[in-house]
């Protein structure tokens, strides 16, 4: 089921390997079961802190139809497609898959998809239904136990939910073969910064030249990095100053409705913010609400 996938055991870092049961590590003993088609490449605590669980469902539907998850599937296809020439040499792998939709889209798109983890078991339940391709259940706050040897890696909205961005960004340079290529996109704009994210357990927003910089010191070549999402800025600015007028509504509730499809709203945003495609393609939004960067560990 894995058994091409470069992984190392959670507890001792030495490389395993994994066969239709499960993983055995020979240095320390321990045994990884499969368990419903995903591994469980566990040492201890799995997913708890960094999100919720009774939102996954929701997630999953609303990444079919919402217009900021539709936007951010076709942003990624076209970036890779953009600034990755041998795209069909590679597989891709992707950390923190969540429910699954983006990686589902990629693969449709014609991507071949190599795998994904994720540190909780609801969502790896999903996704299950949405994939072929290996699934890993991992230690959340805890480097992926992958080996060197990756050629393609993605991670969608994860880097801002890690306290040591840094040092994840060192360890995804390090298991990339020499030429592998790191897509990920982040939160834009610190000033951004509200309640929305802290109820989404983000550490931070990134400025691109913080972003690049991060790349770069940990090894990286950026080849491309820019913003998207540019009709949100303003619409995130009214919104912050509605709220500071009115009355302000209970968190979780604005979190919901923040998650709700509103047909002809969605459809006009999808249609607002498929104008700024041809930017973001050519590599050069200068602001805009997320970030994506496509990244190159050098030969
Ligand atoms: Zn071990």
């Amino acid at each position: 089921m894995t058994g091409a996938l470069p992984l190392v055991c959670p507890r001792c870092r030495v490389a395993i390997h994994a066969g239709p049961a499960g993983a055995a590590c020979d240095a320390c003993g321990a045994w990884y079961p499969a368990c419903d088609g995903v591994l469980q490449l566990v040492a201890g605590r799995v997913g708890a802190a960094g999100f919720d669980p009774h939102y996954f469902p929701t997630l999953a539907a609303v990444e079919r139809e919402h217009y900021w998850f539709a936007t951010r599937r076709d942003v990624v296809r076209d970036a890779l497609q953009a600034a990755v020439p041998d795209l069909a040499q590679r597989a891709l792998f992707d950390l923190g898959c969540g429910t699954g939709g983006l990686l589902r889209f990629l693969g449709d798109s014609g991507i071949a998809v190599a795998g994904a983890c994720d540190a909780y078991p609801e969502s790896l339940a999903i996704v299950r239904r949405l994939v072929e391709a290996p699934l890993l259940l991992v230690d959340e706050g805890r480097f992926p136990p992958l080996g060197p040897g990756y050629g393609l890696v993605s991670l969608f909205d994860v880097l801002e939910h890690i306290d040591d961005d840094s040092g994840t960004l060192r360890h995804i340079h390090s298991i990339l073969e020499p030429g592998g290529v790191l897509v990920l996109t982040v939160p834009a704009h610190p000033f951004l910064f509200d309640e929305m994210d802290e109820l989404a357990h983000h550490r931070r927003r990134y400025r691109a030249s913080e972003l690049g910089h991060k790349l770069r010191a940990a090894g990286f070549e950026v080849r491309r990095l820019t913003h998207f999402m540019a009709p949100l800025v303003p619409l995130v600015a009214v919104r912050w100053l509605v709220r500071a007028l009115l009355r302000r509504r209970r968190s979780a509730q604005r979190r919901r409705m923040e998650l709700r499809v509103v047909p002809g709203l969605n459809s006009l945003m999808r249609a607002v913010l498929a104008l700024e495609r041809p930017l973001v393609r050519a590599g050069g939004l200068p602001f805009g609400s997320s970030l994506i960067a496509v990244a190159a560990r050098p030969r």
